[in-house]
């Protein structure tokens, strides 16, 4: 029998430091011993919301020049992973394929038992797979993707829209109708898991993509378990499972969605019928929905020059920032919503958006950024991850 192998790639010394913000997608600010401030390389596109909230512990590795895209850098740090209730959950998607690798290597994922890794970055046409492997006499292609979205029990993934994602999987299903087998493994970074679902709130085409294509790719959903000296547990590696029957009613596009808006400036605004009202400077959050077409109604909302039709309209229409936010559910939350919304938030103007419920109103304020909070993704994710019984937990 092989030996088993550390997980090796992170050598050297992890350093810690406190998350204080991102100012772009692979760049984050934070403080270390004695508030020493410093900058860090963050190799993940993920939007890594519910993650990296003020406070948050990052696991940073000491790096020179070279990595990354540029060759030369100015951060000497890199994020390896954050904290989420003790534990490490590792961030470094570069770094997906040297993990995915190990637990081949090592027989941890129980789907891909006795697989040998015949070839990896392996190019078939215009795409480019991670791995090829031989399997049970075969040859098989195999695309891994790093999860770190979880909660109430379920992983998701895609944490932002991903159109390459999309179009590896539709290649690999036109591969495996021509007899090629193929299959995609989920690295998801967390044990507390039992479901996988496609994250259909945030990426609708990839989420339809998997559907389509269930009968001919094979897809992996394996949990792992990170220590907290970034060694991997292999003994907690877990196969989730995936609800096809539901997905197959939830992913739509309808339901229920919110809206971040940001007003810079406070501003007295004539709402429609309403009166005049005082708005303050701040964040907005506004509840919706719409059972068809949900997608065009966030375009709508999105942009500048429309017609004024809705309450909301008035509002947007002089804000700084408008991020919508859907909850795609065959069933209409919103008033649900907007009653969780009211317990955590300031309530907005009476009527607000609720001229058609019983609800006091469907706008609420908050005078810093909600999407900081860890109260309100706990909320969100309340809506949008939800074992398929509906359970939370
Ligand atoms: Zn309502």
């Amino acid at each position: 029998m092989q030996k088993k192998k550390r997980w090796s790639n992170l050598v050297g010394e992890v350093f810690k430091a406190r998350f204080v913000s991102r100012p772009n997608r692979f760049l984050v600010h934070c403080e270390m011993e004695q508030n020493k401030k410093i900058m860090a390389f963050l190799p993940n596109p993920g939007r890594l919301w519910e993650l990296l909230l003020p406070g948050a512990t990052l696991y940073l590795r000491q790096d020179g020049k070279g990595e990354g895209r540029l060759g030369t850098r100015k951060t000497q740090y890199t994020v390896l992973a954050v904290e989420r209730k003790g534990s490490p959950i590792f961030l470094h998607t570069h770094e997906t394929n040297g993990v995915a690798h190990y637990l081949l290597e090592n027989d941890l994922i129980p789907p891909l038992k006795n697989a040998a890794i015949a070839q990896t970055e392996v190019r078939v046409g215009s795409s480019r797979f991670d791995f090829l492997l031989r399997h049970k006499g075969k040859e098989l292609y195999l695309e891994v993707k790093s999860c770190t979205l979880f909660g109430n029990g379920v992983a998701m993934f895609p944490d932002a829209v991903t159109s390459r994602g999309k179009r590896h999987i539709l290649k690999l299903a036109e591969m495996s109708r021509g007899g090629i087998r193929s299959a995609v493994l989920f690295i998801v970074h967390y044990p507390e898991v039992d479901w996988f679902m496609p994250d259909y709130h945030t990426d609708l085409e990839f989420s339809t993509a998997m559907l389509q294509c269930q009968r001919d790719v094979q897809f992996i959903p394996a949990a792992v378990s990170w220590n907290r000296d970034l060694s991997l547990d292999f003994v907690k590696t877990k196969i989730l499972k995936i609800p096809w029957t539901y997905l197959q009613r939830e992913v739509k596009d309808r339901g229920s969605y919110l809206l971040i808006v940001k007003l810079a400036k406070a501003a007295a605004i004539k709402i429609g019928s309403l009166h005049e009202i005082f708005f303050q400077a701040g964040y907005y959050v506004y509840v919706g929905s719409a059972m068809k077409g949900l997608s065009s109604r966030l375009a709508r909302h999105r942009r500048q020059n429309k017609k004024i039709h809705w309450h909301i309209d008035y509002l947007t229409a002089g804000a700084s920032q408008v991020i919508p936010i859907p909850i795609r559910s065959s069933e209409k939350q919103e008033c649900e919503v907007a009653k969780s919304l009211s317990s955590m938030l300031q309530m907005g103007p009476r009527g607000f958006g609720s001229s058609d419920c019983e609800c006091a109103t469907h706008l609420f304020f908050s005078p810093t950024n909600p999407l900081e909070s860890e109260e309100f993704h706990q909320l969100l994710q309340s809506f949008r991850m939800r074992e398929p019984s509906g359970r939370l937990r």
